[in-house]
């Protein structure tokens, strides 16, 4: 696991190209594309980071860049870069975007008229759109027109994927790939499943030509099709690479090449794939996907982000929680932090339950993506509860700074709330450890601004839940939640 909480004792470790340090709701990161001219008699202490001062609440981050003598025989040239999160405003964030990922050519008018009524507004399209796997171009035009109707006729955006990868079967794969691939050379993704010759796709760097291909064949395919954005799985994160052809990788002192994190011109890509969406559709979309890579200099110019899929090959444990613990959602998937709306993957072959990562997930204000109706139904019935409620005018309090308006029985039992004073409050209480618990909470009508008499009723089952001075008790197993709507009687 990449993130957790800061440890008492600080952290060591080695050259990392990017670093991010920071609470809930802001941070700020350092990044270098490599460790060229760095000289450490330590490899695994580049990089410190230090708690200082009587409560260890000041943080040094110190990166070294020589600890051991050396001659300098010609001048030494370091390039990095800081960025402060939150890098823009946080709305509009996934209760907005309503994201599916259902994609598909044989999708019917009757299932896109219940995903609209379901209040779903955008459709992500999986790699399938074209055959040519994180191609730009399509054999499926005419279907690819008829979808983006379909969908525009519904208020529904259509997101068309691109990759991080070239394909054997791409046209340009004899001319390009030595020059526009990652040295050395990474991914092999197999894609098998149509009646297409096989094709294998390695990752890109665009740091090379690449970069234009994927710019221009987006520009292209907005104009031709009028689709309303992109899904983008990888893009933004810059690869290790060591390809001298484009001017990545750099001779280290015993001759060796040094691997360079293209984050320069990751970024460049994702600014231009953000220019030509936006210049295209003002509201249109940069969705990307990645995997605990959480480099904002490149995916700031995401409009939301998707990350989990790291998880879904770990074991689940006794207690599933484990595998992703709080201060790490806290960090790296709750999205407020960075100015990036945040939403959780889940696979069925991971190691949560749905309804485990949902529990987690809403605690902290973020939404699992839907790939199935059953899921969207659930998530249907929580956006037609906020919009009833109001979310857009409710502040949020977060269960880790809320203990003047609820307290709970357990600490395990968490609980965040969406706060309308006067005008009631949906509350999302957690089960958050490993036992079952009779989880109770009492929120304080009073520092709430809410009256006193309140009517709660459980938002999915549509159930009344008595609430006495405004404590409520609903026994939730380990990981469940349940999401509370209290309103003026
Ligand atoms: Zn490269």
């Amino acid at each position: 696991m990449n993130n957790p909480g800061l440890p008492k004792e600080g952290y060591q470790g080695p050259f990392r190209p990017f670093v991010w340090l920071g609470d809930e709701w802001r941070g700020l990161a350092w990044f270098s594309e490599s460790d060229e001219n760095f000289s450490n008699e330590k490899a695994d202490r580049v990089i410190e980071i230090e708690r200082q001062g009587d409560v260890g609440d000041t943080v040094v981050l110190r990166i070294n860049l020589i600890t051991q003598p050396r001659t300098i025989e010609k001048p030494l040239k370091y390039t990095f870069g800081f960025q402060a999160t939150p890098v823009k405003p946080p709305k509009p964030d996934v209760w907005d975007y309503r994201i599916c990922h259902m994609g598909s050519y044989s999708i019917d008018n009757s299932r896109l008229d219940r995903l609209a009524a379901a209040g779903i507004r955008t459709m992500c399209f999986h790699e399938q759109w074209t055959d040519i796997q994180a191609y730009t171009r399509t054999t499926h035009g005419p279907q690819l027109r008829k979808l983006v109707k379909a969908c525009h006729e519904r208020n529904i955006q259509l997101l068309l994927y691109h990759g991080y990868e070239m394909s054997t079967i791409a046209p340009e794969w004899e001319e390009y790939h030595k020059k526009c691939l990652v040295q050395p050379r990474r991914g092999g993704y197999k894609r098998k499943y149509q009646p297409k010759p096989d094709q294998t796709a390695y990752i890109v760097c665009y740091r090379s030509v690449w970069q234009d291909f994927v710019a221009d064949g987006i520009n292209r395919l907005m104009d031709e099709y009028g689709i309303d954005g992109v899904y983008l799985d990888g893009t933004s994160e810059p690869w290790g690479c060591a390809n001298v052809d484009h001017g990545c990788g750099y001779k280290k002192p015993d001759g060796s090449i040094g691997k360079t994190y293209s984050i320069f011109a990751t970024r460049e890509m994702m600014r231009r794939i953000y220019t030509i969406v936006r210049a295209h559709n003002p509201k249109g979309q940069v969705n990307v996907h990645q995997s605990t890579c959480m480099t904002i200099p490149t995916l700031a110019f995401a409009t939301s982000y998707w990350d989990g899929e790291q998880l879904q090959n770990l074991k689940r444990r006794p207690f599933a929680q484990e595998v992703l613990p709080l201060d790490t959602f806290r960090t790296e998937f709750m999205g407020h932090n960075w100015g990036v709306p945040a939403e959780l993957l889940w696979y069925g072959s991971g190691p949560f339950k749905r309804f485990e990562a949902e529990s987690v997930a809403l605690l902290h204000d973020v939404l699992v993506r839907p790939g199935d109706m059953a899921s969207v139904d659930v998530l249907a019935k929580l956006w037609k509860t906020m919009d009833t409620f109001g979310r857009e005018e409710a502040t949020w309090l977060p269960y880790w700074e809320n203990k003047d308006y609820v307290q709970t029985n357990e600490p395990s039992v968490k609980a965040s709330i969406y706060n309308r004073p006067g005008k009631g409050f949906i509350a999302v209480i957690c089960n958050t450890g490993p036992k079952d618990s009779p989880a109770e909470a009492t929120f304080n009508l009073k520092t709430l601004r809410q009256p006193a008499k309140l009517k709660a009723r459980n938002v999915l089952t549509e159930k009344e839940i008595p609430m006495t001075a405004g404590r409520i008790s609903v026994p939730l197993w380990s990981l469940k939640s349940v999401t509370v709507w209290a309103r003026p009687e």
